[in-house]
């Protein structure tokens, strides 16, 4: 299996959303939903692909907003999401303290386990805490989605409520930094990096 990864940016927060296929099959997903779903619509379309799940790697808003225009465009596709974040799709509640509420209730949500199977894509689930308590990383075929854990050059803000840095560093340097160099790494925000970059320069991990 060769995977291809494709990504749209949001105008407002810069939030990455990730559209992963597969070559052979066109089996995809989308990780993370960012504010302008419009234009990972156009792209799925442009592709050609089946997306088959909407994977999460937190729930804050600038990640989940554009969950219902994708599920409009792509069918009722599961939203898989880290346990201790359910609620926050199945109650409509917010994350964060800090913020007020959120009412966008989703249906079709599923919580992951250590792996997670949409079509013929199936990846490994690391759970990443420390910017939010249900924090997951998502690998496939030599690629890490960090989510807002690990960036390119910096991590993850952990200075809300539920947050944890001690946890977020934590799990960084035990569950990612022990990946090979040439992992690629796609955050959700900003550009790509590799474990091998963020392991010389990444000044919050050495
Ligand atoms: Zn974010």
């Amino acid at each position: 299996m060769t995977i291809q990864v494709e990504s749209t940016t949001d105008s407002r927060f810069g939030t990455n959303s990730y559209l992963v296929e597969d070559d052979q099959t066109r089996d995809a997903v989308v990780i993370d939903a960012n504010l302008e779903p419009d234009h990972m619509i156009e792209l799925a379309r442009e592709r050609g692909v089946n997306v088959r799940a909407i994977l999460l790697t937190h729930t804050d808003l600038d990640h989940i907003a554009g969950i219902h225009e994708l599920r409009e465009a792509f069918g009722d596709v599961p939203v898989a999401v880290h346990e201790s974040e359910r609620f926050v799709l199945e109650e409509g509640k917010p994350l964060r303290r800090e913020f007020g509420p959120i009412a966008t209730k989703i249906d079709g949500v599923v919580t992951f386990e250590e792996t997670y199977r949409a079509g013929s894509l199936e990846f490994e689930v690391l759970h990443t805490p420390g910017h939010s308590p249900g924090g997951v990383t998502l690998k496939i075929d030599g690629c890490l989605f960090t989510g807002d854990a690990l960036f390119a050059g910096t991590v993850g803000r952990s200075d809300f409520a539920n947050s944890d840095g001690g946890a977020l560093l934590e799990g960084i340097k035990t569950k990612l930094l022990s990946e090979p160099d040439d992992v690629v790494v796609y955050s959700g925000h900003g550009p790509k990096t590799t474990i091998g970059r963020e392991r010389r320069i990444n000044p919050f991990l050495t």
